[in-house]
């Protein structure tokens, strides 16, 4: 059993709190929204996660799981402090690294005893020695023992629970060595490989990791649009691709893109950084740019199947930007309706989970309380967001309510034999030539 802190209740920090208190340990989870921990406090979760809330309940009842916003209260007796705060992009595509700042210069205020602060934010390659940095000159007990140790995360939001307790692998890196190992004991019953490196090639190993899996998607999207002017479809090249051992099937859905609160924001930091440091981003900035233009190319296919979007209603189903999750973080959802609402059309949108997050960003967006009442009068149905609810919808009844019946299949969720047998106009991505829409 550890003392551990974890600063940060977000979608990392609090899943890992709570999963290392699940594993025995002392866990106090920190955060600076007063809001947040008040919630918290009274069992309230301030994301959706599956799971999150029973497990967040079996921890506090067992004595191992409290929240506080006092750094004192929650370094006290630490013997890990994991930093799991925002990165978000800055203006150039930078990562913006005012919250590991702060979080390191309070920690270094009140830090008397030896401790070992694990960095499992996303961080540019040097940020651990930066931070580590920081803390020496911050601290007033000059002598005092502490050391840095990158520990990048890799879970998945909407299965961030059994991602932590079932990963692939555990990324450590420290100038430290035995700092490094003594963290790697806090993950030895999860029986999975530990790799121990340096800090800078842990840092990298994040976004070089998540610049991949983008890649990925853009290089499938990319394909997609070859496929629908060559009547090709991208979903069976994906699959016969996938059957390759050395290829793999995962990442290789077409669709409106990648999005969320990580692949935007670390591809554009990795890129930045490489820039920063004299090479050329080539691939990364073509990454990007397939991706931007998939949105794009997603409301020009609308406008040519209505002739104009002025004065359309058009329904959107999903606005996260994935399923399973709240996040509207940088969700291909809403630069689409964006797009839409610019050449005049007017939405209407439901979403299993994130309506509430999604009310805040998108005010002159109708939110319906199902389905049904999204696509009625519709001039055409977008799905955005490929949430399980959406796959076996009563689509004869959904076309009967339509105004006309066009289908934009933004995730390839549904059988465009079905779709057009209905009598709806469907075009999914990538999946053969406009002409048999
Ligand atoms: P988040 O925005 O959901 O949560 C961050 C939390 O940190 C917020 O509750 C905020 O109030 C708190 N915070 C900010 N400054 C603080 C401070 N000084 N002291 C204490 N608390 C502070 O963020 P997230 O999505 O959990 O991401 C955290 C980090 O993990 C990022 O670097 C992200 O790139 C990385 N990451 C995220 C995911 C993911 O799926 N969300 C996956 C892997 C890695």
């Amino acid at each position: 059993m550890s003392n551990i802190c974890v600063v940060g209740t977000g979608y990392v920090g609090l899943v890992t709190g709570v999963c290392f208190a699940g594993l025995g340990n002392q866990v106090v989870c920190l955060d600076i929204d007063e809001n947040r921990i008040d919630g918290l406090q009274r069992g309230i979760m301030p994301i959706y996660e599956p799971g999150l809330e029973e497990i967040v309940d079996q921890n506090v009842r067992a004595g191992r799981l409290t929240f506080t916003t006092d750094y004192r209260k929650a370094i006290e007796k630490a013997e890990f402090a994991f930093i799991a705060v925002g990165t978000p992009s800055g203006v150039d595509g930078e990562a913006d690294l005012q919250y590991v700042r702060s979080a390191a210069e309070t920690t270094a205020d009140v830090l008397d005893h030896p401790l070992i602060v694990v960095n499992k934010s996303t961080v540019p390659v040097g940020t651990g020695d930066w931070v580590s940095d920081i803390i020496s000159k911050r601290c007033n007990h000059h002598d005092l023992d502490f050391s840095v140790v990158s520990n990048p995360e890799f879970l998945r939001e909407g299965a961030a629970i059994n991602d932590f307790m079932n990963p692939d692998r555990i990324i450590l890196g420290s100038t430290d060595k035995l700092a490094a190992e003594k963290v790697a004991q806090l993950y030895s019953t999860l029986r999975c490989p530990i790799m121990i490196t340096d800090l800078r090639t842990a840092e990298m190993i994040k976004y070089a990791s998540n610049a991949f899996l983008a890649t990925r998607i853009s290089f499938i999207n990319e394909i997609a649009n070859m496929c629908e002017e060559l009547g090709a479809d991208v979903s069976e090249v994906a699959r016969g691709m996938g059957d390759d051992k050395r290829i793999g099937h995962a990442f290789l859905d077409a669709g409106l893109g990648w999005g969320g609160s990580c692949f935007p924001k670390d591809v554009k930091a990795l890129a930045h950084m490489a820039v920063l440091h004299g090479t050329h981003p080539q691939l990364l900035q073509a990454v990007i740019e397939i991706n931007r233009n998939q949105r794009r190319r997603g409301g020009v296919r609308l406008r040519r199947s209505l002739n104009g979007l002025n004065d359309k209603v058009i329904g959107v189903l999903g606005l996260s930007f994935k399923p399973n999750t709240d996040d509207i973080r940088e969700a291909p959802a809403l630069e689409v309706i964006h797009l839409l609402e610019n050449e005049g059309a007017t939405i209407r949108a439901y979403d299993p989970q994130a309506m509430p997050a999604a009310r805040k960003a998108l005010h002159k967006v109708t939110f319906c309380e199902n389905p049904y009442l999204v696509a009625e009068g519709a001039d055409a149905l977008v799905l955005a967001t490929e949430w399980n609810e959406f796959k076996q919808l009563d689509f004869r009844c959904i076309f009967q309510m339509m105004r006309t019946p066009v289908i934009m299949d933004g995730r390839n969720l549904w059988d465009p034999a079905q779709m057009r047998a209905i009598g709806f106009r469907y075009f999914g991505v990538g999946r053969g030539c406009e002409s048999s829409e």
